[in-house]
C-alpha cells in the first residue's frame, strides 16, 4: 500500500486500492503514474493487457479530474465493446470513493438515446469504442472540445480494427493542449505513426521488451499433415483434460465449423466471432468466464474481447498472416503470474512463418509431438485418479451406499477399481486404440509442401538444355521476381520440368511467360493438367534427379497429356539439345550456371515481355479478417 502511496496517488484512490485488494504497483503502474501525475505530458506506454495498464492510465485521470465539475475532462477510446465496459466497470471501481464521479461507457450494438442521456447528466470521463463515439460526436450527442486527458488503448488493435480514421476525426474535435497517452502491447509503424501525428514530444516507457510476448508463455508447435489439423486440436486437448483455452482461426467461417465439430464430438466448446450478435457473444463470453466452455474458438478481432485470465493454453488452430497478431494472441495466456503455453499447429508449409515469429518474439518454439492415443488414455486415467483423490465426500451419498454396497460387494477392492477406471479407459481406448501417428517428423517438412492453393506448371526445357532443379528454380525465381519459397516441386526432365506455385501467382506465371525466350527459343509454359500435386518428398533435397517415369501415383501430372513425352522423352518440340551424361543432379558445372552468375542471367536475358508485378508482393495495408 505505501508503495502506491509513494507513486503520489491520494487518499480516495487508495482506499479504492485497499478495497481492491491491490498490494504492489505493477511495473507499468510504477512507471507511468508518477510521470502522468506530475507532468501534463503525451505518453506513449508499450504494455499488453493483463499488465495492470488500465490502472496505470486510470488512476491519474481520475485523479486529475475534477469531480466537481460535469463537464467531460477525459476520453479513453478503446476497440471493443467488451474492452470498453471492462475499462468503465475498472475506472468505476477505482473511482468508488470520489463522489460525484460519472464514468459513461459508450459503444455500439446498445441504444445510442440511453447512452445520450448519460452523458447528459454529465460525464467527467466517457470511455468509448471509435464508431459510436465518432457517430455521437456528429449528432452533437457529445461535446468533447474541452477534455484535458485522452487515453488510445490498445491503439495497436484499434488500428488493426480499421479505426485509423475515426480517430482522426474524433480527436478533431478535441483542443491541441490535451494530454495523449497512447498504450500499445506493440509498436507497429502504424503505431508509430498516430504517435508522431497526434503527440508531441512524448515520453516512452516500456513493459517487458518490444514486440516479445510475455515471459510467462512457453511456445510450442506442433507439425501435422494439414487434413490432420483438427484431429491433432482433438488430441491436444484430449491430452490436457484441464484445458481452458482460446482456440484461434483465422476467419469466422473457420471458427463456427471447427467449434461446432468439436461441440458435436463432445466437448464444452463454444464460438466467438463477428458474425455472431452481441447478445450471442455475452452469452458465450459469459459460458467462457464461469468455464462452462473449456474451448473457445475465436476469431482474431472477435478475441480481443476476451479479458480472461487463468487461461492455460492459446491454441494456434491457423497461423495468423500476421507476426504481431500472434503476439497478441499468445498475451491471453500466462497472465497475472500464471504459466501459460501458446500452441501452433502447423502443415508443412507453413514451419518458414515459425522461424519468423521466433525472430520477432526473441523466443524459441519447441517442437512437440502430437501425444498418441495411448499417452491420451494414460493422461486421462491420471487425470481420473486425480480427480477422485481430491474430491470430497459429499455426505448425502451416504443414503444410496447400502445399495450400492450391496450390488457390488462380490467385487474386491482391485476389482473395483479396475472396473472403475474401465468406464472411462474404454471410452478413450475404442476411439484411441488404433489412432495413427499424425505428426510429421521435424526435418521432413522442407521436403514437403501443402498442395492446396498451389498450380503446376510445365515448362518446355529441361535437362537437355542443361537445366537442373536448382538452377531452374534460380531461373523461375529471378523472371518471376519471387522468393526462394515461392517457387517449388521444380521437376526437371529430359526435355521439359515440372514446377508449382502459390494460387495467387499463377497470373504472374502465365503473364511473364506469355512471350519469353531463352537463347532465342520461345519458352513454353503452361499448367499442367494435373493440378496442384507434383512430387512429394526427397527430390528437392537431393537435387534435380532425373527419373520419374513410375511417378504417376504421387504425381500431379497424372492423366495429363505431357505424359506421353514423360514416356517418350524426346518429343517436346523436337528441340535437340546435348543431353547431360550424368543425369544432371550434382553436376557443378552446371549449377553454377544459374546460380546467379553473369553467365546464367545473359542466358536470358532476351526478350520478357509483358512482365507484371509479382502478386502479393508489397505488404499494403492490413486487411481485417472479420
Ligand atoms: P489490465 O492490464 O488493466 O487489464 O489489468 C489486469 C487485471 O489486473 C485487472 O483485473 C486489474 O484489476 C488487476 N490489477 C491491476 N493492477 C493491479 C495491481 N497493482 N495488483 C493486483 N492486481 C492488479
Amino acid at each position: 500500500m505505501s508503495a502506491f502511496k509513494a507513486l503520489g496517488l491520494n487518499d480516495e484512490l487508495l482506499q479504492a486500492i485497499t478495497d481492491m485488494g491491490f498490494e504492489t504497483p505493477s511495473e507499468v503502474q510504477e512507471q507511468a503514474i508518477p510521470i502522468l501525475l506530475e507532468e501534463d505530458t503525451d505518453l506513449v506506454a508499450l504494455a499488453q493487457t493483463g499488465t495492470g495498464k488500465t490502472a496505470a492510465f486510470g488512476f491519474p485521470m481520475l485523479q486529475k479530474i475534477d469531480v466537481a465539475s460535469r463537464t467531460t475532462q477525459g476520453l479513453i477510446l478503446s476497440p471493443t465493446r467488451e474492452l470498453c465496459m471492462q475499462i468503465t466497470n475498472e475506472m468505476k471501481s477505482y473511482g468508488k470513493h470520489m463522489k460525484g464521479l460519472n464514468v459513461v461507457a459508450i459503444y455500439g450494438g446498445a441504444s445510442i438515446s440511453d447512452q445520450a442521456r448519460q452523458i447528459k447528466k454529465g460525464a467527467q470521463i466517457i470511455v468509448a469504442t471509435p464508431g459510436r463515439m465518432k457517430d455521437m460526436i456528429s449528432r452533437r450527442m457529445i461535446d468533447i472540445s474541452k477534455i484535458e486527458y485522452c487515453v488510445l488503448d490498445e491503439a495497436d488493435e484499434m488500428l488493426n480494427m480499421g479505426f485509423h480514421e475515426d480517430i482522426t476525426e474524433i480527436l478533431s474535435h478535441s483542443p491541441q493542449e490535451k494530454s495523449t497517452w497512447l498504450f500499445s502491447a506493440t509498436m507497429p509503424r502504424e503505431v508509430a505513426s498516430i504517435a508522431k501525428e497526434f503527440m508531441y514530444q512524448p515520453q516512452e516507457i516500456t513493459v517487458g521488451s518490444k514486440n516479445t510476448g510475455s515471459e510467462n508463455v512457453t511456445h510450442e508447435y506442433y507439425l501435422v499433415n494439414a487434413r490432420d489439423r483438427y484431429q491433432a486440436l482433438k488430441r491436444l486437448a484430449d491430452a490436457n483434460p484441464e484445458i481452458f483455452s482460446v482456440v484461434f482461426c483465422r476467419t469466422k467461417r473457420d471458427t463456427q465449423k471447427v467449434a461446432e465439430q468439436l461441440i458435436q464430438d463432445g466437448y464444452s466448446a463454444g464460438a466467438i466471432h463477428g458474425d455472431l450478435s452481441q447478445n450471442q457473444r455475452d452469452i458465450v463470453m459469459k459460458q467462457f468466464r464461469s468455464r462452462q466452455i473449456q474451448m473457445m474458438v475465436a476469431t482474431d478481432v472477435a478475441a480481443r474481447g476476451i479479458d480472461v485470465d487463468n487461461i492455460t493454453h492459446v491454441i494456434n488452430y491457423q497461423l495468423p498472416d500476421e507476426v504481431e497478431t500472434y503476439t497478441h494472441r499468445s498475451g491471453r495466456t500466462g497472465r497475472a503470474g500464471n504459466q501459460g503455453i501458446s500452441i501452433v499447429i502447423v502443415s508443412k508449409s507453413e514451419v518458414r512463418k515459425i522461424r519468423s515469429i521466433e525472430k520477432k518474439i526473441q523466443k524459441k518454439f519447441e517442437v512437440k509431438e502430437v501425444p498418441s492415443g495411448m499417452e491420451i488414455c494414460e493422461k486421462q486415467l491420471m487425470h481420473l485418479a486425480n480427480n477422485i483423490k481430491d474430491t470430497e465426500i459429499n455426505d448425502d451419498i451416504e443414503a444410496y451406499l447400502p445399495a450400492i454396497n450391496e450390488s457390488l460387494e462380490d467385487f474386491s477392492k482391485e476389482e473395483l477399481i479396475k472396473k472403475f477406471f474401465s468406464v472411462e479407459f474404454t471410452r478413450f481406448y475404442n476411439y484411441y486404440n488404433k489412432a495413427k501417428d499424425i505428426n510429421v517428423k521435424p526435418g521432413h517438412e522442407k521436403d514437403y509442401r501443402d498442395d492446396t492453393g498451389s498450380t503446376r506448371f510445365f515448362l518446355n526445357v529441361g535437362e537437355k538444355d542443361d537445366f537442373n532443379w536448382m538452377s531452374l528454380k534460380d531461373l523461375l525465381k529471378e523472371v518471376l521476381n519471387l522468393g526462394k519459397d515461392d517457387v517449388y516441386k521444380v521437376d526437371v526432365k529430359d526435355s521439359f520440368s515440372f514446377f508449382n506455385v502459390d494460387e495467387k501467382h499463377k497470373d504472374l506465371v502465365t503473364s511473364v511467360f506469355a512471350d519469353f525466350e531463352i537463347e532465342g527459343r520461345k519458352v513454353n509454359v503452361e499448367e499442367s493438367s494435373g493440378g496442384g500435386g507434383g512430387r512429394k518428398g526427397g527430390g528437392r533435397g537431393r537435387g534435380g534427379r532425373s527419373g520419374g517415369r513410375g511417378r504417376s501415383g504421387g504425381g500431379g501430372y497424372k492423366g495429363g497429356r505431357r505424359r506421353d513425352d514423360d514416356r517418350g522423352g524426346r518429343s517436346s518440340g523436337g528441340y535437340k539439345g546435348k543431353r547431360s551424361s550424368d543425369g544432371g543432379s550434382s553436376d557443378s558445372s552446371k549449377r553454377g550456371r544459374f546460380g546467379g552468375s553473369s553467365e546464367g542471367k545473359s542466358r536470358f536475358s532476351g526478350k520478357r515481355r509483358g512482365k507484371s508485378k509479382p502478386e502479393g508482393g508489397g505488404t499494403g495495408g492490413r486487411r481485417r479478417r472479420d
